[in-house]
């Protein structure tokens, strides 16, 4: 077993271990193995059997580890990458000033080795914790056009699957908003049919998008394309939005048509209830991104209330880390730390990365992803040690929460591609891309310093 992946049409083996069908109504198989040819699953079942069938395949050694369908994080920040460790040089002390003095002079500060750079730092982390599909909102005021493509670029080369936007946005004026609108729609045509790495229409957020913009962007929307924004995070939103705008944001992206069952609508710590009601009747997914709202200082989403609503809820990172089963985690351990009650946290939650995957493999074109099954795509996520304790469906998310979240990724494989192998990364060289940010780090934080 050697390099990223097999030659075309050749089988792979992988087993054994304890494999996990989906996180829909999960079927669990122990002692498993799974064997896939050109990127797509053949056949689930015992590993003896499955052996026996394929006696030429090349094997790939799980270790008896848990087998998980390959993770989905519906919303990340590429370009925050090289923000680790960035001193803004003031108090941030309310959401607002968080993003005008750090997310919105780092974003303006990003060229296009920057953007790479972080891209790619991401995409590494992605692999490392066993995410096959990553959908990401990006920013870069001072490069706009072809930045989507340039992501593209460092997504192939990492050999993942992504669903990339670029948040349009009036905050540097109403040109930058049309070229922000330009570039999704330029990259949603070219990708199209692309069956890894699409397109979707992302904004900022309503309170930073005028009504001409948004006038603009109902005007020029494609037929499918969905749209990616940031919604109620802070108060703020809400309060801008109504000041500004005249209206709260659902209220104004409903009015252009800009919520239905592929709308992506992140964070919602503020929506009432006729909020999320609205966003169940439209069908759109609402985002939890925990560890980002504990971060800022937001408030909390209370998931429960939000089920109860009626709203499909997903789960993503903003750019927090990479890591999903780490973000499965704080949502479970948030919903107990929010509502002081140890028995809860294993309703809702459970739910999260099954429409993760529900909504990936609708924009993807992949009704199968998130599935280990015979026709899905080969996308798995492989934990380095075998469950310690008994396993079943009825107590597989505890072994998440409790177990996996903070067990090590031995192998991400992605359409058929071994892209961690035994820990090791297959398609990106992590020393050299860590050697690229120290390198360009101080120049792009000179320039961060000098717009404050
Ligand atoms: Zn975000």
């Amino acid at each position: 077993m050697t390099g990223a992946g097999a030659a075309a049409g050749s089988t792979t083996v992988l087993g054994p271990a304890t494999l996990v069908t989906g996180f829909r109504e999960p079927r669990l198989v122990a002692d498993g193995a799974v064997a896939w040819r050109d990127g797509r699953i053949l056949s689930v079942g015992e590993a003896s059997a499955v052996a026996a069938a394929h006696p030429d395949a090349r094997r790939v050694e799980a270790h008896g580890g848990l087998v998980l369908p390959g993770l989905v994080n519906l919303h990340h920040h590429f370009y925050s990458s090289l923000g680790r460790g960035l001193d803004p040089g003031r108090p941030l002390s309310t959401f607002g000033e968080i993003l005008d003095g750090l997310w919105w002079r780092l974003d303006r500060a990003l060229d296009p080795e920057t953007v790479r750079i972080s891209a790619e730092l991401a995409l590494a982390d992605c692999i490392r914790s066993g995410t096959t599909t990553v959908f990401d909102h990006h920013a870069s005021p001072s490069f706009i056009r072809g930045s989507l493509e340039l992501i593209a670029g460092a997504v192939e080369r990492a050999g993942l699957s992504a669903v990339l936007c670029y948040e349009i946005t009036d905050r540097n004026g109403h040109d930058g908003a049309l070229a922000g609108l330009e570039e999704n729609l330029e990259f949603f045509d070219r990708r199209r049919a692309d069956p890894r790495v699409r397109g979707m229409l992302g904004l900022h957020a309503a309170f930073t998008v005028s009504d001409e913009t948004l006038g603009a962007i109902a005007g020029r929307r494609v037929d499918g394309m969905g749209c990616h924004v940031h919604v109620a995070e802070d108060a703020l939103d809400i309060r801008v939005s109504k000041l500004a705008h005249g209206a709260p944001p659902l209220e104004r992206l409903d009015g252009y048509g800009l919520l239905d069952e592929r709308t992506l609508a992140i964070h919602g710590v503020h929506l009432g209830r006729d909020d999320r009601g609205l966003l169940a009747r439209r069908g759109a997914v609402l985002v939890h991104c925990p560890e980002s709202n504990a971060n800022n200082g937001v408030g909390r989403l209370d998931l429960d209330d939000a089920a109860a609503d009626g709203c499909r809820i997903g789960l993503g990172t903003d750019g927090m880390s990479s890591s999903m089963l780490g973000a499965l985690r704080a949502a479970f351990l948030g919903v107990r730390a929010g509502r002081r009650d140890p028995r809860r946290g294993f309703t809702v939650v459970p739910e999260l990365l099954a429409v993760n995957a529900e909504l990936a493999g609708r924009l993807l074109g992949e009704p199968l992803l998130g599935r280990i099954e015979p026709g899905a795509p080969a996308d798995l996520c492989v934990l380095d040690q075998a469950p310690p304790t008994p396993v079943s469906a009825a107590n597989l998310f505890a072994h998440l929460v409790y177990g996996g979240a903070t067990t090590p990724v031995r192998h991400t494989v992605a359409r058929g591609r071994l892209l961690l192998e035994d820990g090791r990364l297959t398609s990106l060289d992590p020393a050299a891309i860590v050697a690229e940010a120290r390198r360009a780090t101080p120049e792009l934080w000179a320039r961060f310093a000098d717009l404050g």
